[in-house]
């Protein structure tokens, strides 16, 4: 019996796979390396690369080696792409999505594990935002992920598939032992662009907005260390096995940080003093976006263990120090 990751070569399936093989699970990625990278797959888990939408060879491969639960990270991610290619966001995060549930069904797989996301919430009106707030994303990357929550939900009354939904808050991070980060070239979160910065990389750093009605006009975000997020996913699939029943659960710390304070973080934790300068808004930005943790807690019996943002900055620092140093010697 094997766990099939799809998307492992990517930043969050990365450490996904490393915690699997940690735990002596039988891995099997499928990645059709659109965003990741082969050598993130670490051994000994297995890499096909391909398309979660090619539904000939998902089948095979669930077949071939006996694929008992499924976690699916592959997807598109950024929200103002999504804006300008929603047909490539629904396409890619919903009908793919949908070909791979269908091969899920169709094969008995049991366990499925879906990386939703905080963006479902759209701008919530309180917070920290409960599993139960209303459901209005305002991005075509929101509804995507919505759309595929739904076909779960569905799909779960009318056959015996368990799934689990987490909807992420603001991922960021290294792995702490330093095997694997977020290596993506053209970033857009904000951790990964102020090491950037830190590290002379991008010349500086733009705040997106300091008049939110926040403490200090910059917006608040939920930032989960990367590893205890992907241990939520070991507790998600521990609790499937159980025997527990389908849900939506947040992942998150359920405290947030400003983009201020992040930026102060990352200055401290570097020693450097980059440059930051203040521009408008960005479209879409909620001011603050902070997880509901009540569920996590009960449900998965997930404590974290990264609940700090210096280390969270630290690891990131770490892991963009280790690609700069890779790419000078290449
Ligand atoms: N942000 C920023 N400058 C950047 C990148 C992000 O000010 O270069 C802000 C962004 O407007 C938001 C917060 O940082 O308020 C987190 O943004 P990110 O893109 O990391 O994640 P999101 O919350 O959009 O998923």
């Amino acid at each position: 019996m094997s766990v099939l990751v799809t998307g492992g070569a990517g930043y969050i399936g990365s450490h996904m796979v490393l915690a699997l093989n940690d735990a002596g699970e039988d891995v099997v990625v499928l990645d059709n390396l659109s965003t990741g990278f082969p050598w993130a797959v670490a051994e000994p888990a297995k890499l096909v690369i391909g398309d979660i939408g090619d539904q000939a060879l998902v089948r095979e491969l669930i077949e071939t080696e006996k694929v008992e639960a499924i976690i699916h990270f592959a997807g598109s991610i950024v929200v103002p792409d999504s804006i300008a290619d929603p047909l490539g966001y629904y396409l890619n995060n919903t009908c793919k999505s949908r070909a791979l549930i269908e091969c899920a069904v169709d094969a008995g797989v049991k366990h499925f594990i879906f990386s939703s996301t905080a963006a479902v919430y759209g701008m919530p009106e309180e917070n920290p935002v409960s599993e139960e707030a209303a459901l209005n994303p305002i991005s075509p990357y929101g509804s995507s992920k919505l759309m595929t929550e739904m076909m779960l939900r569905d799909t779960a009354l009318a056959f015996p598939l368990n799934y689990v939904a987490l909807r992420y808050f603001n991922v960021a991070g290294a792995d702490p032992e330093g095997r694997s980060g977020q290596s993506t070239p053209r970033a857009t979160h904000l951790i990964k662009v102020a090491v950037q910065a830190a590290l002379g990389e991008r010349p500086k750093l733009d705040v997106f907005g300091t008049d939110y009605p926040t403490p200090d006009g910059t917006c608040i975000r939920d930032y989960i260390h990367v590893s205890d997020l992907v241990a939520a996913h070991l507790a998600a699939l521990r609790y499937l096995r159980d025997g527990g029943r389908s849900e939506v659960i947040n992942c998150g710390y359920g405290n947030g940080y400003s983009v201020f304070q992040v930026i102060e973080a990352v200055k401290r934790v570097s020693g450097v003093d980059f440059p930051v300068e203040t521009v408008p808004r960005r479209p879409g930005d909620p001011a603050a976006l902070v997880a509901g943790v009540e569920r996590i807690g009960k449900l998965l019996g997930w404590v974290p263990q990264r609940d700090d943002l210096d280390q969270i900055v630290a690891d990131a620092l770490g892991w963009e120090k280790h690609l700069n140093a890779h790419r000078d010697a290449s």
